[in-house]
């Protein structure tokens, strides 16, 4: 047993010594044709196609544009030529630059490291090839907001940690590891708003969690639980053993706790009938009434039932917990919680801060039998 776990945590250790760095690639789902660089930090230098084009000085701006197969380096009017690959390379201290791309027209945004550029399917790809803790900090700043306390940053730093690793290569195929938007997590560019979720960021540095297997987790998370979060698999297919339905007080109260939504009765007596409901022509809206809040797969009424995720997508709704009245031609849906419910809920971990839990608390509460291990000691 003692060596099959030796050998597991070298498997952990082999894994993430791969991933120190990250390669993202950026503005994924843009086409984009024109891109301009400057430097805010370090000293970059421009390499075409393995060759020195140039150091970049600070305010100097770099044009980058799309021609053909090849990416045009221009400096104002000046053509410093044409090349398949180009290299960003940061070669001071804090590298960091600001890019904006021009065509299409997009906000500037500042990012940190090295940068692989080329043009695939007649768009520029840009590969944002970076440090693990500086994407880290980013994604927290993106997905955790900044207006939250430094147990709840610890907390969320593990977690997007942990899902960079757990998915590290997802994008396999396209010649990064993730892509910066939701499809795997917001990422825009360098944490640069608040110096709390930097330092919360940098004192989990290569936490992660791991189930009892001692593998990474799906460390899902969304906004508000609605007092319960949800089991796995009555959202998804999967079954984890970490994911479990618990019951949640810190969410209640939240401000996305609590929705309401009204869906016109014939609309939700048809959806149900174009679900193989059996519904009778004289149904009375009264009849769908339910009160009970809890998490489940399937609502169910009378011998039919569908699964509350279609509900949701269906009638756009906010969770899948809430309970049935009828009113005035309406069904009237009171909801508690924003989100799947699978998993952390955000709002709920926010308020764990708050009342003074700890980061390890607070996944705790949320991931059951976890364990949170930091990979770098498990070199030594
Ligand atoms: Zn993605």
């Amino acid at each position: 047993m003692k060596r099959i776990i030796i050998i597991l945590l070298f498997l952990i250790f082999s894994y993430v010594s791969f991933a120190q760095d990250i390669r993202i690639g950026l503005f994924h789902q843009h086409a984009l044709k024109t891109v301009l660089i400057s430097t805010v930090f370090g000293q970059y230098q421009l390499w075409g196609d393995s060759q020195l084009v140039k150091t970049i000085n600070p305010n100097e701006i770099i044009y980058l544009n799309q021609i053909g197969d090849k990416i045009q380096i221009k400096e104002d009017t000046k053509d410093l030529g044409s090349y398949q690959k180009i290299e960003l390379l940061g070669k001071g201290s804090f590298n960091t630059i600001r890019l904006k791309a021009d065509n299409p027209q997009l906000k500037p945004r500042e990012y940190q490291d090295d940068f692989y550029l080329e043009v695939i399917a007649g768009k520029i790809r840009i590969i944002n090839q970076l440090d693990l803790e500086h994407y880290v900090a980013a994604v927290v700043e993106s997905e955790g907001g900044s207006k939250a306390g430094k147990e709840y940053y610890k907390t969320q730093a593990i977690l997007c940690r942990t899902y960079a690793l757990e998915n590290y290569h997802k994008h396999e195929a396209d010649g990064f590891n993730l892509c910066d938007d939701v499809h795997c997590q917001a990422f825009k560019g360098r944490a640069k708003f608040s110096d709390l979720i930097v330092e919360a960021t940098s004192m989990t540095k290569g936490l992660v969690i791991v189930d009892s297997s001692l593998s990474l987790i799906t460390a899902s998370f969304y906004s508000n639980s609605g007092g319960y979060t949800a089991a796995s698999e009555h959202v998804w297919q999967q079954s984890r053993s970490y994911l479990r339905s618990v019951e949640d007080p810190y969410s209640i109260g939240g401000n996305s706790y609590l929705w309401t939504k009204s869906v016109p009765l014939s609309s939700w007596v048809s959806y149900l009938k174009q679900n193989g409901f059996k519904i009778s022509p004289n149904i009375n809206g009264s009849d769908f009434n339910d009160s009970s809040l809890r998490r489940k797969k399937y609502y169910v009424f009378g011998s039919d039932s569908i699964a509350y995720t279609a509900l949701r997508n269906q009638f756009k709704l906010k969770s899948t917990l809430f309970t049935i009245s009828y009113a005035d031609g309406q069904i009237v849906l009171n909801g508690r919680g924003y989100g799947h419910g699978v998993g952390l809920s955000q709002e709920g971990a926010m308020q764990m801060d708050k009342k003074g839990f700890s980061y390890k608390d607070i996944i705790k509460f949320y991931y059951q039998n976890v364990y949170i291990v930091s990979l770098k000691a498990l070199q030594y």
